[in-house]
């Protein structure tokens, strides 16, 4: 059976984790399985007095163990140590993490879990690197910046990579000296339960990240407006995003790193490597399902090869095979919620009724849980809602051009520039369309992110403000002092 089993048998953490225990805590909102669509629990509502007691317990962990002051090599040991806890549980935490999101148990072990212990293990290693500096004045004065921890960061996370999202916005808030109130999407919050669970285990001081579960409107907006929440680190929908910033502007002006919606377009020239182009391609729509930010999702093809590279994009979508995320043998994920499902197919029917073509799929799967066909559309234009809305799920548009002009203005989306993938085997034709393309992250023939944590992820226009990942994830949990001192 291997990784194989049985979502029956699962033991669900349900409450908020906080002051380093959990605090079980009654269901009120519904939870089913992707997979296969059963009711299997409820996910608890944190109203404002629970989010007070989760930052009450941030800033007495704060305060009691020192975290900010201690030699940072010690905040380095700690994390370092809930990394490895973190691997070596890394079973026990893919199951919770299958059962709820949409994540298949056989990509996770190897794919999100791994990658998010080394992410925590790359943001500890700027703890006693990166920071303060001294900085050339006049012989008479000493000039220094000093970084400062903010205090309690607040962090919210979506439903489409559960683990790794929250890793991405616990690490560097951690190595800089923060402590975190999280509340992971109330669709999949078990895992960032685990993740807490995990750090106690592991050394890090009870109370430094703490976990409420809610919605966006109760618990969501109880955090982004809560006094003595320093910093809002959010990743979803542009929607609430905009939500987060006027309750940021009504209650109190703080720093906000919003990581947000896509459309992300794929712009194929004629001299590419088909082949390996339609691997990146039908990887990028089909991972997830589709449901990833920087989802390739826009498809604009050089006329000459639009017909060669469809097929060859088609046949591996018909490849898929949905299954639940339970099983070993699955790749091909579930669609989060039948609202979802609904949706995408609501705007696919009425692309189709406005003259696309629909080249395949095009339908829910006759099958047990929520599954989408693979899509791919054609015939489309730049004004039909299957172009201009992110569907977040395995849907693909395909819109043709004649040179490069053409290409440019068809990638440029009006709201979102998440990411963008070049495929063309003339170097200076990709360097010079790289700087041209209105997106946060480009990738030259392949799609996909690498394990580079280096490279910082995040969006231009409505995609998002600042960035996660790399350096400047670090650097966005610090505030900068400028001190001078006449000598
Ligand atoms: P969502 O916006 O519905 O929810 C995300 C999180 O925000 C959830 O925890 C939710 O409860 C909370 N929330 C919702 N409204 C809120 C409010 N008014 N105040 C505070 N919190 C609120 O998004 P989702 O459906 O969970 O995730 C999918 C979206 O996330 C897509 O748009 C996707 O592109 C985006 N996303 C972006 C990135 C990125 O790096 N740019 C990464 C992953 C996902």
């Amino acid at each position: 059976m291997g990784l194989s089993f049985d979502p029956d048998s699962i033991d669900l953490p349900i409450g908020h984790f906080i002051g380093g225990r959990l605090h079980p805590a009654p269901g009120e909102i519904e939870m089913r399985r992707p997979s296969d669509g059963r009711a299997y629990a409820a996910c608890p509502k944190a109203a404002a007095d629970t989010v007070d007691q989760a930052v009450e317990a941030a800033k007495a962990a704060l305060k009691e163990s020192g975290w900010a002051t201690m030699r940072p090599r010690e905040r380095v040991r700690a994390m370092q140590a809930w990394a490895d806890l973190i691997e070596a549980e890394a079973e026990p935490l893919a199951r919770l993490e299958a059962l709820s999101s949409t994540r298949p148990i056989g990509q996770l072990i190897a794919g999100d879990i791994a990658v998010t212990a080394e992410q925590i293990r790359f943001f500890a290693e700027f703890a006693d690197k990166e920071g303060s500096d001294v900085v050339p004045t006049d012989g008479a004065s000493l000039g220094m910046t000093i970084s400062e921890p903010y205090g309690v960061v607040g962090a919210i996370t979506p439903w489409n990579f559960p683990v790794s999202m929250a890793g991405w916005k616990l690490g560097p808030a951690l190595a800089a000296g923060n402590a975190v109130v999280l509340k992971p999407s109330e669709m999949t919050p078990f895992s960032s339960i685990r993740l807490a669970e995990l750090s106690v285990k592991a050394g890090i001081p009870a109370g430094l990240i703490n976990i409420v579960l809610g919605d966006g409107p109760v618990t969501g907006n109880a955090m982004t407006g809560h006094p003595e929440i320093a910093k809002i680190s959010f990743t979803g929908s542009t929607g609430a995003g905009e939500a987060i910033m006027a309750n940021v502007a009504r209650t109190g002006i703080k720093p906000m790193t919003l990581e947000l919606g896509g459309k992300s377009p794929q712009v194929v020239f004629a001299d590419a490597d088909l082949d390996k182009t339609a691997d990146a391609i039908a990887t990028s729509i089909l991972f997830n399902a589709g449901q990833a930010c920087v989802a390739g999702s826009r498809l604009i093809v050089e006329e000459s090869v639009a017909e060669a590279l469809s097929a060859l994009i088609v046949a591996r979508m018909q490849a898929a095979r949905p299954g639940p995320t339970w099983d070993e043998a699955t790749r091909y994920a579930p669609i989060i919620s039948q609202k979802q499902l609904s949706r995408m197919d609501g705007i696919v029917q009425s692309a189709i009724a406005a003259g696309a073509d629909c080249v395949t799929g095009g339908r829910v799967m006759q099958h047990e849980g929520y599954f989408y066909q693979p899509t791919l559309l054609a015939g489309v234009t730049p004004s039909s809602p299957a172009v201009l809305e992110e569907i977040f799920g395995p849907v693909l548009t395909l819109q043709t051009f004649r040179d490069e002009e053409e290409a440019m203005a068809l990638a440029d989306h009006p709201t979102y520039g998440l990411a963008a993938g070049l495929f063309t085997r003339d170097l200076s034709r990709a360097v010079r369309l790289t700087r041209r393309l209105q997106a946060g992250t480009v990738w030259v023939n392949r799609y996909s992110r690498s394990r580079d944590h280096i490279l910082p992820t995040g969006g231009y226009k409505r995609s998002g403000i600042g960035k996660d990942l790399g350096r400047e994830a670090y650097l966005a949990n610090l505030k900068s002092k400028s001190v001078l001192i006449a000598l």
